[in-house]
């Protein structure tokens, strides 16, 4: 066990796996590995070490990110999608041959300044309205990008906005607006966050997106990872630091919201919100000792938790589960009514990271 109170252990096994299973979905498609917000929390430069020999590219969301991965010796490439968003990070993205996204056409004229070659992506608002060219603005851009003397154009891009519900219709009037734009045949084309690569082949392409998938978790209302034949990644763990013998009427953490009523052993974790572990959770919530499900009880703190430790054999000592094998992500983030995403991200940097093949 790590000197640590508070680890993730990656799983870099679990990691390829949902990468192959990206592959099997979508055969015809290259990979660009979202890894953005240090790799949805998991950490980068290993996942990206762990990744490339498997995907054909990565993408991050800001050029700083790109440089981090670069500073590291990953030389594959790396798209970063906000593009440029000042004229001062052209030079670093040209020295370090980040890919950029041209998404407004403000971000064309501090591209007249480059003076070696860069690669980029246009990137189009097919009705998500977040970052994109309007489609009637594609032709103008596009050309300019052609006669450009240093871009070079590897596709174009647009992002879904509904696509975790596969009911939703928006996404066809989406395909619709991107695949309607008179594309050059052979400029490679790419559409497909996680939830699309999971339900949508027609919105394949030519290069797929996914980000959470690779992780393990679920992209799609009502479908655990498990039924999508995805592998939980990271497992984050802590360990009983504590046991206690709590009294009938004795009250347990901040607000004194739980009490006990009767005579029962009590448990305390040495993980809380300050390890990104979320504080509102309802009574329902468990962690995982020894295979048993503990109920967390009382708040929440920064540094600890407490649990009901009755019928569970355990010792000051023993490893805890707040997510990972038996215990879906997906379940913490339903039970605290978010997603998987913010609680991935959410990890701190306290957390110890521990690589596992
Ligand atoms: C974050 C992001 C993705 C990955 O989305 P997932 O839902 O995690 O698969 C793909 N494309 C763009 C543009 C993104 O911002």
């Amino acid at each position: 066990m790590p000197l640590s109170n508070a680890w993730a252990t990656i799983d870099h096994a679990a990691l390829l796996h949902n990468v192959s299973r990206v592959s099997e979905l979508a055969p015809n498609s290259n990979i660009m590995a979202v890894i953005k917000s240090l790799a949805y929390g998991h950490g980068a430069v290993s996942l990206a070490y762990a990744l490339q020999r498997k995907v054909d590219a990565f993408a991050v969301a800001r050029i700083e990110e790109g440089l981090a991965l670069r500073a590291e010796g990953i030389t594959k490439a790396i798209l970063v999608l906000e593009g440029l968003c000042s004229p001062e990070q052209l030079s670093l993205a040209q020295q370090h041959q980040l890919d950029v996204a041209i998404h407004h056409p403000k971000q064309l004229a501090w591209l007249e300044a480059l003076g070696g070659p860069l690669g980029c992506w246009i990137k189009v608002d097919s009705g998500m309205s977040r970052l994109g060219l309007h489609p009637d603005q594609v032709p103008e851009v596009l050309a300019a990008v052609q006669q450009h003397k240093y871009l070079k154009l590897k596709g174009a891009m647009t992002h879904l906005a509904n696509a975790d519900d596969p009911q939703d219709s928006k996404t066809d009037v989406q395909l619709a607006a991107f695949n309607g734009i008179a594309w050059p045949d052979d400029l490679a084309l790419s559409i497909a966050n996680s939830a699309a690569v999971l339900t949508r082949p027609d919105a394949h392409a030519d290069w797929v997106r996914p980000g959470l998938m690779l992780y393990g978790a679920s992209p799609l209302l009502n479908q655990s990872a498990q039924s999508l034949g995805l592998k939980p990644v990271m497992q984050l763990s802590s360990r009983l630091i504590s046991i206690k013998q709590l009294n009938a009427g004795d009250t347990v953490g901040y607000g004194a919201t739980w009490q006990a009523d009767e005579v029962m052993p009590m448990g305390i974790v040495g993980i809380g919100y300050g390890d990104g572990y979320p504080r509102e959770v309802p009574a329902e919530a468990y962690v995982l000792i020894n295979g048993k499900q503990a109920p967390i009880i009382g708040r929440v703190s920064m540094d600890m938790m407490t649990v009901d430790l009755r019928g569970i054999d355990c010792v000051i000592g023993d490893e805890v589960t707040l997510w990972g094998e038996g215990l879906p992500i997906d379940l913490v983030a339903q039970w605290t009514n978010t997603i998987a995403y913010t609680l991935m991200c959410g990890v701190t940097q306290r957390v110890q990271r521990i690589n596992k093949s």
